[in-house]
């Protein structure tokens, strides 16, 4: 259906330590290098930005945190 079409959608920013940060997309999951105001892929206009620092994973997973 094409009902949940105008569901608000928002950048997820995913931030790394050994590469640029990406911007992936709530509702269809592709990720960009920068927030557009409307995801080039499904189209959705982008309501806010929300941060998920993954870069703390990454760092567990090379062992610099402890
Ligand atoms: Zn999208």
């Amino acid at each position: 259906m094409f009902g949940r079409k105008n569901k608000p959608a928002y950048w997820i920013r995913k931030t790394h330590l050994l590469r640029a940060d990406e911007y992936e997309c709530s509702a269809c999951g592709r990720r960009f290098d920068k927030p557009y105001v409307q995801c080039p892929n499904c189209g959705r206009n982008m309501t806010k930005c929300k941060y998920d620092p993954t870069w703390v994973d990454e760092a567990e997973m090379l062992d610099i945190l402890d």
